[in-house]
């Protein structure tokens, strides 16, 4: 009734407290115990995590580079570590590469800390607001999407974040998408990887290649590419409008050289972060995959795979239009066909089928409408591939 608030319900709760009435008295650091108020006037994560956990273990590297550029940016970013540790000698090993606090190990305070702010599995990254209670959802995956960009954290960064990434997506300038922080160049795929200005590539229809040389399919599917490109750049009508820049998912530089020297194009260079930068923006799921950027750097499609599958450089330009007229002339030429043929390879009889996407099994390229395919085994081949008996 006085309007004022009743001071009892007040809940004195940054984190200082909240650690307080968990009885924690004080935090540790490298060097030893520090107050509870080191945290005053800090923006403050709680970082849940073990040392017998693997992906703890794999971001934490991750973590101690964030911290460290956010703090020499001025940030005044602390983090605390609660253990899920075992025992404190896991706790300590786990602490030891840590350049911030921690809470000291003791039994069932992690469970305590995990209910309080919801937590379900580690590692999981609190950020906590300055009344040390509201908290958003877990940032594991915010920082390892975006690193450092995702600081402070808070649901609009991560919305400025995700619209900047749609926009990218929807198009607009090419160096948005494959320069990256004062390198706005990529690489030719040699020995000599020699570095080629973003803004050369401007006005040219754009293959961003996605994939891994571990990867089996995306080893077969280069092959294809690679004839597919060198029709296109043997062209005089293509060959100044069309270029690929693979997009790397090998798992280390190594494996990276030893994709340049089978690739006749442009690459991402391997180390930065514009790789994953990619695969997000584009949602890139699996590879290999292949995503067309046209001239105006508008996405035309993400499904280049297999329309190069299907059609190799016959595709190019990737438009809805162009497809469509090769799915046309395809069907017509189905119609003009016999209903069955014997082919010399086969013992049985094989029918035309029209409806059919299907692996050729002369050739072992794809096809699509128009197969001539036996009713009693699996057995396809392209009509151009029949050998008929006389
Ligand atoms: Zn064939
Ligand atoms: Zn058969």
């Amino acid at each position: 009734m006085g309007g004022l608030g009743d001071p009892a319900i007040c809940i004195d709760s940054d984190i200082a407290a909240i650690l307080a009435t968990q009885g924690v008295e004080f935090l540790l650091s490298g060097e030893g115990k520090v107050p509870l108020s080191s945290c005053d006037g800090k923006t403050i994560c709680l970082f849940f995590s073990a040392n017998w956990c693997r992906p703890c273990r794999t971001f934490c590297p991750q973590l101690v580079q964030l911290y460290n550029t956010l703090n020499t940016k001025g940030k005044n970013l602390e983090i605390i570590f609660v253990s899920f540790d075992h025992d404190e000698n896991g706790f300590k090993e786990h602490f030891k590469p840590m350049p911030w606090l921690a809470v000291p190990f003791a039994t069932n305070l992690h469970k305590r800390l995990s209910g309080m702010y919801h937590v379900d599995r580690i590692p999981s990254l609190i950020s906590l607001s300055l009344d040390g209670l509201s908290v958003g959802e877990d940032l594991i995956g915010l920082i390892e999407d975006y690193g450092d960009e995702a600081f402070p954290f808070t649901k609009q960064r991560k919305e400025e974040l995700k619209a900047a990434d749609d926009a990218k997506c929807q198009g607009g300038k090419l160096e948005d998408l494959l320069a990256h922080k004062g390198r706005n160049y990529v690489i030719s795929m040699d020995a000599k990887k020699l570095q080629i200005a973003v803004s050369e590539l401007v006005d040219r229809t754009i293959g961003l290649y996605f994939g891994g040389h571990w990867c089996p399919p995306s080893r077969s599917f280069t092959k294809q590419l690679i004839e597919a490109y060198n029709d296109l750049k043997t062209s005089t009508s293509t060959e100044q409008f069309f270029e690929i820049v693979f997009v790397s998912t090998d798992r280390d530089c190594k494996e990276f050289d030893l994709n340049l020297s089978s690739m006749p194009w442009l690459a991402i260079p391997y180390e930065d972060r514009t790789r994953q930068d990619l695969c997000r923006i584009f949602n890139v799921k699996g590879i290999p995959a292949l995503v067309i950027v046209g001239p105006d750097g508008k996405t035309i499609t993400t499904n280049g795979k297999s329309m190069i599958a299907l059609y190799g450089a016959k595709a190019y330009p990737f438009t809805e239009s162009r497809i469509a007229s090769l799915e046309g002339a395809l069907r017509k030429e189905g119609e003009a066909l016999p209903p069955q043929v014997k082919d010399i390879k086969h013992e049985h009889i094989l029918k035309l089928d029209m409806a059919k996407a299907y692996v050729c099994d002369s050739c072992r390229k794809q096809g699509k409408f128009c197969a001539f395919s036996c009713d009693v085994c699996d057995y396809d081949l392209h009509p151009s591939c029949v050998e008929p008996t006389s």
